[in-house]
């Protein structure tokens, strides 16, 4: 253990035994880069396409971005430069404003995508918008914020609202749709919003991508190191959109996000559209009822969480659990082990559970049944003292 990793234990240490984190099992997120599966047809891509380098007013040159990505197992990256807002001008200047994409991408390896990108940086309204997969950031320099949407759409761009519950510019934090964004959503030159950026999480950009099939989307906005900014306490992992595209290439993924096929992955909360947050989560997670140990009538099921973030679910089945309470944990890349009392012995069973740290509507958490799950016949393990 080098100093560094016994510093950050001493220091997770002091904040669970203070009861300032809840959870016992975050620690793997300081070193494991972020990993969820594929579901059928569909590669499962860790993106995220709101960052800063230098080139506006990010702290960092592109190419430690393209680094962090890569520690993080970030698959999908942009930077999204200011167009408007150049305080580092005067010491990096840069005619291009490609530039920064050019020098991230010519850094990354084949397993990390990098994309085109700029911020439209403007007051309310539209405040923000990022716009990616674009041809040239330079044409995107005009006064009009609907004539730049419709230039930035026109080459092909994916557009989404950054940060609608950012407290300077809307100081209720309440994210609302101006006549603006309602045009520019009519005029199909505003595809997508942040649900979430950086530590900000807003059910009314939620309800407002559900009611208006915008993509839900996620971002760090990161500006200075990832690792100050994301790995103490609270936010524990940078915020990621799931992007679940056909291929790692950028029309794969263009299309993946205009077909609004995302999940958003923050503090150990999926955020998405139930047709998405569920695929996901049955992916994720493995509910084997392995048998009934001792000849008891207590089925002992395993649950098994192959992606990075922990579940926290809610027993709706038809039987109690013995043992566990009726919420519990399952940790990242981990497993527990359940027992529920059937009352006679089944050879297939239904297992429901609420999934508590998904969203699929403002404070709505779906409930998955895992229908028809055959019993197995492993009846060694004892369970009971
Ligand atoms: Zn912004
Ligand atoms: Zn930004």
């Amino acid at each position: 253990m080098t100093a560094d990793r016994l510093l950050r234990a001493a220091l997770f240490f002091a904040l669970t035994t203070t009861g300032l984190l809840a959870h016992d099992d975050e620690a793997h997120h300081w070193d494991e880069p972020f990993d969820f599966p594929d579901l059928p047809g569909y590669l499962t891509l860790v993106s995220d396409l709101h960052q800063h380098s230098v080139f506006s007013d990010g702290a960092v040159w592109p190419t430690i971005r393209v680094q962090e990505s890569k520690r993080d197992g970030i698959e999908v990256m942009a930077l999204t430069e200011h167009l408007e807002y150049q305080p580092h001008a005067a010491d990096i200047p840069h005619p291009d404003r490609n530039r920064s994409f050019h020098l991230a991408h010519d850094h990354a390896q084949d397993d990390l995508l990098v994309v085109t990108g700029a911020e439209v940086t403007r007051s309310m309204p539209p405040g923000h918008i990022n716009a990616i997969f674009i041809e040239d950031a330079n044409r995107l320099i005009m006064d009009d914020p609907m004539a730049v949407a419709q230039e930035a759409t026109r080459q092909g761009g994916f557009l989404f609202w950054n940060h609608p519950m950012w407290l300077p510019q809307k100081p209720d934090g309440v994210s609302e749709l101006t006549p603006l964004h309602e045009q520019m959503i009519a005029a199909k030159v505003l595809h997508g919003i942040e649900v979430v950026n950086h530590g900000r999480y807003s059910e009314e950009a939620l309800q407002i991508a559900l009611d208006h099939d915008l993509t839900i989307m996620g971002t760090s906005d990161v500006h200075g190191l990832i690792a100050w900014e994301y790995e103490t306490y609270p936010h524990l992992h940078r915020p990621v959109t799931l992007i679940f595209a056909e291929a790692q290439t950028a029309p794969a993924v263009r299309e993946a996000l205009f077909d609004h096929r995302t999940v958003v992955w923050y503090t150990d909360t999926l955020i998405g559209r139930q047709r998405w947050v569920e695929p996901l989560t049955r992916a994720c997670l493995d509910i084997a009822p392995v048998g009934y140990p001792n000849d008891h009538l207590a089925l002992k099921v395993v649950v098994s969480n192959s992606s990075s973030t922990p579940f926290t679910l809610r027993n709706r089945s038809a039987y109690a659990l013995h043992r566990t309470a009726d919420i519990f944990r399952v940790p990242a890349h981990g497993q527990i082990t359940l027992e529920f009392k059937t009352r006679e012995k089944l050879e297939a069973v239904d297992l429901s559970f609420e999934v508590l740290n998904a969203i699929i509507a403002p404070a709505t958490h779906p409930t998955l049944t895992w229908e028809k799950l055959t019993v197995g016949t492993d009846a060694s393990a004892a369970a009971e003292h």
